[in-house]
């Protein structure tokens, strides 16, 4: 048993629900209790689909499982297919159906339906929405393509195969699903950049994509794995089944959209362009077309230098976001996580190249005790992380799902491709105070309006915690995510010590010492805090006055 209040992934039906709906022509049928249709609303409210999800419940209630369940499940089926006479038909079920055992897909295989079906069989007390959907799009495609499967020793394709006939290289786009992170805008940013640079797109899967379409993944000369989390799976078995080459670069930031576009041109023979030649480390032609580069170079993003990041995130957003922070925006990283633990070694090397230590956990608290420890500037995150960002009184962005209806724009918003990297850059800049008034603030510090922590562009007041006289310290807000841990399931012993030695250090500090610290710019407070209380501890003082808060700084800054 884990105690959770929240979660970042739903259980591994969401993820399946996710592909069928994301298709056209398929059908899922969920052997689930009544009530599972919830997960109805996450399509027609959050991603505010017109129709419902091509999903039939069996529904079943408490009086139902003293008697057959099977055959409810046969009944459903049967009637499903009738009604909706589906291309392909997905059946499965949800985590309280796994407990009776129905084993639904088994019957379906013994009913001679007509159609193609899958038999998902997803754990839903081992795995999580993502590894769902993976599962059932990789299942979903070698049902499909089983038919198609060369014959052992048949010699692999050649990606370039595409000048022998005569014809553009085309290649498929794999990975993007409803309730992803702005997949649909990705999509077109893609789609356009490939089409500028003479390559076609075959088939765009699951999203979009009929069963009919699965059918001509193999006539591409590659596979793009647009989100590895849903199409990492089906993109191995493509290649080790059908002999397709993978383009494994994510295209989210500048630098990261111009190495997918050299490892898509390398890898269909194709002559790199003139624009995407780096010469001497400078960034190439194409990477300057974005916004981003020259925004974040121009005199007004100087103070963005050595902001401190934390980002935790999907494994996939989440690497990306680093390397944006720390190499296209200057910012320095200070935690990097994820809850994608399939994942997981990718973001630990990506961590280890900025000196860091993943964050690999789907518990949201340990993620806010992190955040709070790190003593972040900004906070690029989930839907969750804005939520303890906000507790904090800390900027945030969100990059990634779980998302909230307000990450599903009605505007164009991708966040692939060089026009992703410019809403990327507005979108992190914005949560942040300005420039001038981070400057006016930190000189005049008795405005009645501008008051410490004040962000007016984004016309609320000071940040909760900013109207104190200091801004909490890692301590303070780690002994927050304790209380709110604890809320859950008190442990009065570990509330107390937090509180005590919180209590023991203020303590400390003399009215001078404080008067100094609270002229600190409020989003840095925090850390010089912590800094100099470490430095009072290491060298036994009893009193933190301005006289060691300066030793402190000039100790930390040697
Ligand atoms: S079956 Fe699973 S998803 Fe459905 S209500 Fe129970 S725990 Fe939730």
């Amino acid at each position: 048993m884990e105690l959770t209040l929240w979660t970042y992934e739903g259980p591994p039906h969401v993820g399946a629900m996710r592909i069928a709906t994301s298709m056209e022509g398929v059908h899922y049928v969920l052997h689930a209790p009544q009530g599972d249709t919830y997960a109805d609303l996450l399509f027609t409210m959050i991603e505010r689909r017109g129709r419902r999800p091509p999903v039939t419940y069996t529904t079943f209630q408490a009086r139902d499982l003293g008697g057959d369940t099977a055959d409810l499940v046969i009944r459903t089926i049967r009637q499903a297919v009738d009604r909706f006479q589906p291309e392909a038909l997905l059946v499965g079920e949800s985590c309280t159906a796994e407990l009776i055992q129905d084993q639904p897909g088994a019957l379906a295989g013994g009913m001679d339906l007509g159609v193609p079906m899958v038999n998902l069989e997803l754990p839903a007390y081992s795995k999580k929405e993502n590894w769902g959907a993976a599962e059932t799009f990789y299942q979903l495609v070698r049902t499909l393509l089983k038919a198609q499967l060369p014959a052992p020793g048949t010699p692999k394709p050649s990606p370039s195969r595409w000048r022998e006939e005569g014809r553009r290289p085309r290649v498929n786009l794999l990975g993007p699903s409803l309730l992803g992170f702005r997949c649909r805008d990705d999509v077109l940013e893609i789609t356009r950049l490939l089409g500028e640079h003479g390559i076609d797109v075959a088939v765009v899967a699951p999203l979009g994509a009929r069963p009919a379409d699965l059918l001509r993944i193999p006539t591409a000369d590659a596979n793009v794995c647009l989100y590895p989390e849903v199409a990492g799976p089906v993109c191995s078995w493509l290649e080790r089944s059908f002999g397709t080459p993978v383009v494994r670069s994510v295209p989210i930031g500048i630098g990261a959209t111009a190495d997918f576009l050299r490892e898509l041109h390398a890898v269909l023979d194709l002559a790199l362009p003139a624009d995407l030649e780096t010469v001497e480390g400078q960034p190439s032609e194409a990477e300057r077309r974005s916004r981003l580069p020259w925004y974040s170079k121009s005199v007004d993003s100087t103070y963005l230098t050595g902001k401190r990041v934390f980002i935790f995130a999907d494994a996939t957003h989440a690497i990306a976001a680093a390397r944006i922070a720390s190499r296209e925006l200057g910012f320095q990283v200070v935690g990097l996580g994820s809850y994608s633990r399939e994942q997981a070694r990718e973001v630990r090397a990506a961590a280890a190249e900025l000196g860091l230590e993943a964050l690999i956990t789907d518990d949201y608290l340990v993620v806010e005790k992190a955040m709070a420890e790190a003593a972040a500037e900004l906070v690029l995150g989930t839907q969750m992380e804005r939520h303890s960002a906000k507790r904090l009184g800390l900027p945030c962005a969100v990059i990634s799902a779980p998302l909230h209806v307000q990450d599903v724009p009605a505007r164009y918003s991708p966040q692939m491709g060089w026009e992703g990297a410019n809403v990327i850059f507005d979108s992190w800049v914005h949560p942040l105070m300005m420039g001038l008034e981070e400057h006016l603030i930190g000189m005049f510090r008795h405005d009645f309006e501008f008051v410490d922590g004040h962000r007016s562009h984004l016309g609320d007041g000071a940040p909760a915690s900013a109207s104190a006289s200091t801004a909490p310290s890692p301590e303070e807000a780690s002994a927050t995510s304790t209380a709110v841990a604890t809320a859950a399931a008190p442990a009065a012993g570990t509330i107390t010590a937090a509180v005590a030695v919180r209590e023991a250090l203020e303590s400390l500090w003399t009215a001078d010492g404080e008067a100094e610290l609270a002229k600190i710019p409020f989003f840095v407070r925090g850390k010089v805090r912590k800094n100099t209380e470490a430095f009072a501890r290491e060298r036994g003082l009893e009193r933190i006055d301005a006289e060691a808060l300066y030793d402190a700084k000039a100790h930390f800054s040697r």
